[in-house]
């Protein structure tokens, strides 16, 4: 018989218990071993079968856990282990003591909304695809750790994204098994009098679309999910948070004015229910959760009183914006209309002009909205995923800044990190931290992880050739699939073009070799899903799975399915080395051979996102690339050669040199990596800088645009609408530079006078920059300097300075907007040249 309906029954735990429901509740345990090990011992058996702690204690026997509450040893621990947890959650961390620092400094805020589409905090929480997920659940760990008050707000998708699996012809298949929100580590937020908060968000024609929202605890942050499962929902409106990523645009676009909107309402009934401070800054990680920003406009129009552009300037103060991708078309765009459908009549935020919200969003091309434009608009500061991705940011987004050269574009950026004690082995953290290890310990820790990972690939191996279809008879040969004495290769990542998951297959035969070396063999394992819709992707993955599927080398490579959380794990403890070969510059950064690295993995990488910042020619592999060659195909088979090259001639013979047993050069090369990366890639570097370079600022302005009733949001209001009346007039009238006698040197001292027409601005309105620089060939300024100019009265400006530059210099005159309270000179996309 089928079961009509599932749900999940919670166990009640014995009194002496009851402390195990916290541990197994709260996150926390997903990265403290001590705690998992607790849980572990109330049912081994399950735990190892599920790893969720709320699934051992809802199943495990009553007499088991009746045993269990008169166990004093047991009873030691779980006292140990809540105590423990206790001081966690309350002891003052590194954002308590850098408060009590700095003093009357400028303010750190008292807590951070965090907005993201997706969390993958652990697979016992399935509620992201990929790497912005776990990004942003590290992001979570990482700042719980830190003490940093971050409030989290996403969605709770009922069918989390896919679960994968294959065909007998290795096409990939979807499952969307659904969850019941009960047996998650979740518990409903309900206001104070007890009933549960139901957010309202209005739908064109009078429709509510109503979500009750979920908590679930990371540690210290609290992480708030938005559930549109309500029975006074409308079907179609039951079904918005059905799935991530699933639908159409239509579908995706009220999934994400339930994230901004609704979320910043679940916010404020979160604070209002718990006493819990509000955030002052508001972080909209990826364009996906931007329509936050116009909720919190209307709040402060139909609130406070504001008019829209006074709103904007207060909400801009406080708003951080991340953008994560490269890849135009993994730019989220809607077209004008559905937004116009959607924020048209009004009814969705009062008092928000729709011509206005239109206008956030903008693009080149008039029939779309696009997301990222809003985010960058909204947000006073923005920041890419890694040095170079900032770079490719600034490139990008340039033509919302007009006039000004990239490098003066006002995107930052802020490397990615991942979060050690989530993916790191316990002892390879320790040797991170400078534990000493002899060779020959670091080589047996390093073959432990690889024999588990040789387990876990024998053990899905047959699993997905049972789900195939094979019969367990034939399948003999899955006991010795791989070996743990053979250099280990990975690659598991999403399937989209840009990541070329097939470049290994390039020269099948080449790889074919390398996998059947007779001294030096090579073993390959693969994983990733393709969004359903790509059925690119999932041919892609055929390939891989039928070169895979043959006979002669079947036990040296293996793609395996459903790749997640639980699966990377494995991956990053074992593998000897990570492949990564995108087309360079399409990864923003890449988190995976981050913890590959964590765990003494060497990264063999194309230098792109964060490799390319911390590849220091010791700690890996850079694949050369052919970034000048057009044509893709030819770019790929120079690639592809450069690869198989490294692996055969490089990888391999430093691995399998052995002096004594041990590879002498390859842990040199471990250690060097651990040594270099390890404290590098940490998620808490990453929210440390958050915090110095983002956070911190964003409080400071919005503090000093929301004070004595937004007196700073009103007047930088008005000095803009100066700008808009008066700056098209504002010119350079002329301009001259003064050399010394004969032929100017380099250091020589020169001066620059400028007359300038202010349209009525005030003098102490504009900043009038003298710019010398080297002339590239299209007469444009290269390595510029700008010095400010001074006001020497009436129209009158001049400076003195020394030329930076020798051989073809060149200089102009500027002119920009000032006001103390924008970020950068760049930031209204307001400049005059001379000329
Ligand atoms: C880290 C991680 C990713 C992201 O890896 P990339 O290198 O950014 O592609 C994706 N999925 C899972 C399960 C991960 O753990």
């Amino acid at each position: 018989m089928r079961a009509l309906r599932r749900f999940t029954v919670r166990a009640s735990l014995p009194e002496p218990l009851s402390a195990l429901g916290t541990l197994a509740t709260n996150l926390r345990w997903t990265w403290h071993q001590p705690t998992q090990d607790l849980l572990a011992s109330v049912d081994p058996v399950l735990w190892a079968e599920s790893g969720d702690p709320l699934r051992v204690l809802s199943t495990a026997s009553p007499d088991r856990l009746e045993s269990l509450s008169r166990d004093e040893e047991f009873l030691g621990r779980l006292r140990a282990a809540a105590g423990d947890l206790d001081r966690y959650l309350t002891d003052d961390r590194w954002f308590q003591r850098r408060r009590a620092e700095q003093g009357d400094g400028a303010p750190l805020p008292s807590a951070i909304g965090y907005f993201s589409m997706e969390f993958g905090v652990t697979e016992a929480l399935p509620n992201y695809s990929g790497g912005l997920g776990v990004l942003a659940g590290d992001h979570l760990k990482a700042a719980s750790d830190l003490g940093v008050p971050l409030i989290a707000v996403g969605l709770l998708y009922h069918s989390g994204y896919f679960r994968q699996s294959l065909s007998l012809d290795g096409w990939q298949v979807e499952h969307y098994p659904v969850l019941d929100p009960r047996a998650l580590p979740l518990e409903l937020v309900t206001e104070r009098s007890g009933a549960p908060v139901l957010v309202h968000v209005t739908m064109p024609g009078g429709r509510v679309l109503r979500a009750k929202v979920w908590k679930a605890q990371v540690g210290r942050v609290p992480l708030l999910l938005l559930d549109s499962d309500v029975e006074d929902n409308d079907e179609d409106l039951r079904g918005v948070t059905d799935r991530l990523y699933g639908g159409d645009q239509d579908h995706r676009i009220r999934q994400e004015i339930l994230a901004g909107i609704g979320g910043v309402r679940a916010v404020r009934a979160f604070c209002e229910a718990t006493g819990h401070a509000g955030p002052e800054v508001f972080h909209t990680n990826e364009g996906h959760a931007g329509f936050l920003g116009l909720e919190r406009i209307r709040e402060l129009v139909t609130g406070d009183g504001l008019d829209f552009d006074q709103a904007l300037a207060a909400v801009r103060a406080g708003t951080v914006f991340t953008t994560h991708t490269p890849v135009p078309a993994g730019i989220d765009r809607f077209p004008v209309d559905l937004v116009q459908h959607y924020f048209g009549d009004e009814e969705l935020l009062p008092g928000v002009s729709t011509q206005r919200v239109l206008a956030l969003g903008a693009e080149e091309n008039p029939g779309l909205f696009n997301m990222a434009h809003m985010g960058l608009r909204l947000a006073q500061r923005a920041n890419g995923v890694s040095k170079l991705h900032g770079t490719v940011s600034r490139d990008m987004f340039r033509g919302l800044w007009p006039g000004f050269d990239t490098a003066e574009v006002p995107i930052g950026s802020v490397t990615n990190g991942v979060h050690g004690p989530t993916w790191a082995d316990a002892r390879m953290s320790a040797v991170v931290e400078g534990a000493e290890i002899s060779d020959e310990e670091l080589w047996e820790l390093r073959g432990h992880l690889r024999g588990k990972l040789v387990d876990e690939v024998r053990r899905r191996t047959r699993a997905s050739w049972l789900q195939r279809g094979a019969s367990a008879l034939e399948l003999g040969w899955t006991d010795d699939v791989f070996d743990p004495d053979v250099l280990t290769v990975g690659f598991a990542r999403r399937v989209p073009t840009y990541k070329r998951l097939t470049l290994m297959l390039r020269d099948p035969e080449r790889l074919r070799s390398m996998l059947l070396h007779p001294e030096r063999p090579v073993q390959l394992v693969v994983a990733g899903k393709s969004h359903p819709a790509d059925d690119g992707g999932k041919a892609l993955i055929q390939q891989i799975v039928r070169f895979a599927d043959d006979a002669g080398v079947r036990h040296r490579i293996v793609f395996l399915p459903d790749y997640d959380m639980s699966m990377a794990r494995f991956l990053y403890w074992g593998c000897d080395v990570w492949l990564n070969n995108p087309m360079r510059p399409l990864e923003a950064c890449g988190t995976s051979g981050m913890k590959s690295a964590l765990n003494g993995g060497l990264n063999l990488s194309i230098r792109d996102g964060w490799w390319d910042e911390l590849y220091d020619g010791s700690n890996g592999w850079a694949i050369p690339t052919a970034d000048g060659v057009g044509d893709p195909t030819r770019r790929d088979d120079l690639e592809a050669t450069a690869l198989y090259e490294l692996l055969g001639n490089q990888v391999a013979p430093l691995f399998y040199d052995r002096t004594d047993g041990a590879p002498r050069g390859w842990l040199a090369m471990v250690r060097h990596t651990l040594a270099s990366l390890g404290p590098s890639v940490q998620a808490s570097r990453m929210v440390r800088e958050y915090v110095e370079e983002l956070y911190a600022p964003a409080a400071g302005s919005a503090e000093a645009v929301v004070g004595d009733g937004y007196r700073g949001a009103k007047e930088l209001s008005a000095y803009r609408q100066r700008l808009r009346s008066s700056w098209a007039r504002v010119r350079v009238l002329d301009s001259e530079i003064r050399l010394g006698e004969g032929t100017p040197v380099l250091g020589a001292p020169v001066s620059v006078r400028a007359r300038v027409d202010l349209a009525g601005l005030e003098p102490g309105e504009v900043d009038v920059q003298a710019v010398l620089g080297r002339v590239g060939d299209g007469d444009e300024l290269v390595d510029a300097v700008t010095t400010p100019m001074r006001h020497v009265g009436g129209e009158d400006y001049e400076v003195d300075l020394t030329l930076p530059h020798a051989g073809g210099v060149g200089y102009t005159v500027r002119v920009l907007p000032k006001h103390e309270l924008l970020a950068s000179r760049a930031e209204l996309g307001r400049v005059v040249l001379a000329g």
